[in-house]
């Protein structure tokens, strides 16, 4: 039979691993990493060698200091980007920036400028100028701006952010000069991720500063976030791909049987990378190199067809940007290998999600890591204290931690036994553990060098390794230098809780640096006694967030809901606490967001939760009412002539009654849900307000989908596999 389904089934059954075009070495093997990594990056290394010496020591200088750009140095490095991109064969630029759509946007524009002499002859040049790469405006009112557009106006421009080096990103035919941008409306309010990440990351330098003078490091110039992203995402092949609407429109399978294979083997994590599969991660690093990004990790994940990759970790807006910059790439390289790579945190039922878990710390402009223990007893009372500081953020602003890693994919995947629970809680680990409680109990105060040299503080890092099995359920744990962020979802751009985050901890920062000076003007002369006593209140008063044991258990809910910890379960529930003003105040005090910003932020996400799964209710009545149910009629019809053939003979054909009869109630159970899913969506919808609009869509919603599932994946079961029109879970999952 040649349906779509079996041409699919033969397409992938014919594929093989793709090669590409790899730079190698005169005997043929591969060149060495080192020789093409960064090459499609204009990095300080290129701009030391293309500008003017005072040029560039300017350059450097205001990237040191985030100072504005004077015109002269902006002329001059636009020139040399320009000479640069030309020469790589770049034809046209453009201002690359994340809008809060969740992905990144881009309008090109070519080099190209008239020059028209006096005699009216066009002469053609190629042109970059420092206003063109400074800003440009493009138009603001298809983005989404949460309701501040209609405050304002539609206009919003693009600006560089010098921080980050621009990049050429190739398509098929040529290159584009990407120039990394932040996104502002015309009276300077965000429009997107990237703004309120790099506030966040400068009032955590200001504020970290300011508590490390207090400390007694006043050599510390500035203190710098930095991120390591463990992405994970799925592989389908584009032949299944293209004949499930599900996963088109929505990015996941809203039906498909259970494949009685998943991943109860547990033969995949850490398994041989499929063949086809490490040729497109060969290739996707490849072009990961060349732009800089220095991917590090790859291997399979839990789930069949799950893959991860992980970076050496970088500063924080260089590391968000090449995450989204390595997404991007993914999709791209995957479908040259005929596969879509899928980023969605839970694209298949039943078997485990993708994270994006993030690996977050804070190190000083002398390369010191402050989550890292070190050898003299001061250094490793600093670290207490920065461990300090991030359990009280974590503690203190856990709504909007929480929230900031919501959203209607990740609901699918937080709290399913499979990823961390909705309830934030951070691991440290029995040592650590054992060390806080001494430090409350008051022995940290007596002798505050002797205390840290007896419990050991600095053999931590290696002691922590030994910790990664009991901390996979932990949302936020500690892993020996850093925190690892694990309840982020792997399709989300992690400027967003990475802000929140890095503003969490600047909001402890400035509030621990008022409390210690205040002891230090009581109790002059006695520095480490006052730190040590600062300790003892901190962890105690954040004591609660602390939870060591399994976060998928029943018994931690009952105990985190019995200290008092939030549990918000969905994302309307996370927005709606949110709005609370003590849960998001901080934000606006450190300066991650204005009051006006954060209102926009909320009805961003309000719109967004409701667009999506408004769109997957109605993909999955559409596909119920043209695929599923035309399928089991058809499967129907043949089991009933069956059942006349035998009758026919003299046969009973009781088997065949009963068929009948499942089928029918499969059918007809199918249709009521389908009928109630367009009912209720229709209700749902004609409500004014959206937070509660929002609210039936979770309550109401999205178990009647559920329920409509249901009833299709048990007719999948009893259709005759060559009629069933989508290809299903044991084909998609297992692709070799
Ligand atoms: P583990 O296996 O203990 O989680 P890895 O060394 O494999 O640790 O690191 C996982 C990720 O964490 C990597 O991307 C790595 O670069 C990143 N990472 C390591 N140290 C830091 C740090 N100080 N700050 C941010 N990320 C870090
Ligand atoms: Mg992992």
């Amino acid at each position: 039979m040649s349906s779509p389904r079996s041409h699919a089934r033969i397409a992938v059954m014919n594929r093989q691993p793709r090669t590409f075009d790899a730079p190698r070495q005169p005997d043929g093997h591969r060149s060495p990493v080192s020789t093409y990594y960064g090459r499609h990056v204009f990095d300080l290394i290129k701009l030391r060698e293309k500008l003017p010496r005072e040029i560039f020591q300017s350059l450097v200088s205001t990237l040191r200091n985030s100072a504005p750009l004077s015109k002269e140095v902006a002329e001059t490095v636009a020139s040399a980007a320009r000479e640069w991109a030309v020469s790589h064969g770049a034809t046209h630029f453009t201002h690359w920036f994340q809008p809060m759509t969740g992905l990144t946007a881009e309008k090109h524009d070519a080099f190209i400028d008239l020059n028209v002499s006096m005699t009216g002859e066009a002469r053609v040049l190629e042109k970059l100028s420092g206003s063109q790469l400074w800003q440009s405006e493009p138009d603001a009112s298809s983005f989404p701006s949460g309701g501040m557009r209609s405050t304002f106006e539609a206009r919003g421009y693009t600006a560089w952010d010098p921080t980050v080096p621009m990049f050429l990103v190739e398509s098929a035919n040529g290159r584009t000069l990407c120039i990394p941008s932040v996104y502002i409306s015309y009276h300077g309010h965000s429009l997107d991720h990237k703004t309120p990440l790099l506030r966040s990351v400068e009032a955590l330098n200001k504020n970290a500063v300011a508590f490390l003078k207090l400390l007694g490091d006043v050599d510390v110039k500035s203190v710098a976030a930095t991120l390591g992203v463990e992405q994970e995402y799925f592989l389908v092949d584009r032949a299944h791909h293209a004949l499930r609407t599900d996963l088109m429109l929505a990015e996941r399978t809203l039906l498909g049987a259970a494949s009685p294979r998943h991943q109860q083997f547990e033969d995949h994590y850490f398994g041989t990378i499929p063949p086809r599969v490490i040729a497109f991660m060969e290739e996707l690093e490849f072009e990961l190199y060349r732009l800089g990004i220095p991917m590090r990790t790859r291997h399979n994940e839990v789930a069949p067809m799950q893959f991860e990759m992980a970076p050496i970790f970088e500063d924080l807006n260089l590391g968000v940007d090449h995450n989204v910059l390595a997404m991007d790439v993914a999709r791209k390289v995957a479908l040259r290998h005929d596969f879509v790579c899928l980023l969605h945190e839970k694209p298949f039922a039943g078997i485990n999600g993708s994270g994006k878990h993030c690996n977050w710390s804070m190190s000083t402009d002398r390369g010191e890591n402050l989550l890292e223990p070190g050898k003299t007893p001061h250094q490793n009372l600093r670290f207490l204290a920065f461990l300090a500081v991030c359990l009280k953020a974590v503690h203190d602003h856990a709504v909007a931690l929480r929230w900031s890693v919501s959203g209607p994919n990740n609901d699918l995947r937080l709290g399913a036994n499979e990823a961390p629970p909705a309830i934030l809680s951070a691991f440290v680990g029995d040592q650590l553990t054992s060390i806080i409680d001494r430090t409350i109990a008051g022995d940290a105060a007596k002798d505050p060098e002797h205390f840290v040299l007896e419990m050991g503080v600095a053999k931590l890092p290696t002691l922590a390794k030994d910790n990664t099995d009991r901390n996979r359920t932990s949302p936020f744990a500690f892993t020996g230098n850093k925190f690892e962020f694990r309840a982020v979802g792997s399709s989300a751009n992690c400027a967003v809780p990475m802000a929140v985050l890095s503003g969490a901890a600047a909001k402890s920062l400035a509030e621990m640096t008022e409390r210690l000076k205040k002891k230090l003007e009581a109790k002059p002369g006695h520095r480490d006694q006052m730190v040590a006593e600062l300790l003892r209140e901190v962890f105690t008063e954040s004591s609660a967030v602390r939870f060591e044991g399994n976060g998928y258990s029943d018994e931690w809910k009952a105990e985190a809901k019995k200290r008092g910890l939030p549990n918000l379960v969905d994302t309307p529930a996370a927005i709606q606490a949110l709005t609370d003003k003590q849960n998001h105040q901080f934000l606006v005090d450190v300066g991650v967001f204005s009051q006006l910003e954060f209102d926009s932020r909320v009805n961003v996400s309000l719109e967004r939760y409701i667009k999506q799964v408004t769109l997957e209710a109605e993909t999955v009545a559409e596909m119920v009412l043209t695929q599923v149910i035309p399928a089991a009629e058809k499967q129907l019809a043949l089991t009933g002539s069956a059942w006349r053939t035998v009758t026919e003979s003299g046969g009973k054909g009781t088997i065949y009654s009963s068929r009948v009869k499942a089928l029918t109630a499969g059918l007809e159970a199918l249709l009521d849900g389908a009928e109630k899913l367009q009912k209720t969506l229709h209700e749902v919808h004609s409500g004014h307000d959206e937070m509660k609009v929002c609210a039936r869509l979770s309550a109401e919603v999205r178990p009647l989908m559920q329920s409509v599932r249901d009833a299709a994946d048990l007719i999948e079961n009893l259709v005759d596999d060559e009629i069933w029109p989508l290809p299903k879970y044991r084909e998609m999952l297992f692709v070799k």
